[in-house]
């Protein structure tokens, strides 16, 4: 058996600072929709496990959906330009939406998902994201609403988020080992 924790170089977050994280953010999400009819949204396959914790975090009502987008070209670096893959099932017109990502890094995947969801006039538009790559004096496309923790600019897996499909289910977010993808 291969040993997925060998190739982690680094843990920067374990799950004791993972569901804190979420739990302040489940707070924060439940203060500001009271009374409102909360669509949660999440982006397949990355941002499943956070969507998981971040769902039971809310106790104000809640529906979710997913939808799945492919990007087109290079598949490490984002190019903005995606197509839906999987589509919404439920119709999202006067709720109020909130996007749960993974991560966000350029922010270009989903200022492009956000510009598709606004046309259908949903009643507000705002996304969650549980990880905010920003590095000093690079902009994403996007300003979320609520933002888990920051990350360094360096390739992290687990807790969903995968390289080659491997690792989603490590139960904390580490650095993977240069040499594991080079
Ligand atoms: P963006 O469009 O914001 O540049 O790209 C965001 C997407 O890229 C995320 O949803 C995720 O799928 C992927 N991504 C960006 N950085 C990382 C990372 O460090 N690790 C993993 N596993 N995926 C990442």
């Amino acid at each position: 058996m291969s040993d997925m924790r060998s190739d982690i170089e680094s843990v920067i977050l374990d799950q004791e600072t993972i569901s804190q994280i979420v739990r302040r953010m489940g707070a924060e999400i439940s203060r500001d929709y009271d009374g409102k009819d909360l669509v949660l949204i999440a982006v397949l396959r990355g941002a499943v496990v956070f969507m998981g914790d971040l769902m039971r975090a809310i106790d104000v009502p809640v529906s979710i959906d997913f939808m799945a987008v492919s990007s087109y070209g290079a598949a490490a670096k984002s190019s903005g330009i995606v197509r839906i893959v999987k589509d919404l099932d439920i119709d999202i017109k006067d709720r109020h939406v909130l996007i749960v990502e993974d991560i966000l890094d350029s922010g270009l995947t989903l200022k492009y998902l956000m510009k598709n969801l606004s046309s259908r006039h949903p009643a507000s538009l705002e996304v969650a994201t549980f990880l905010w790559k920003d590095v000093e004096g690079k902009q994403a496309a996007i300003n979320p609403k609520y933002v888990g923790t920051h990350v360094p600019d360096a390739f992290v897996v687990g807790y969903g988020l995968d390289f080659a499909e491997h690792y989603r289910n490590l139960p904390y977010v580490g650095i993977l080992k240069p040499e594991v993808y080079s």
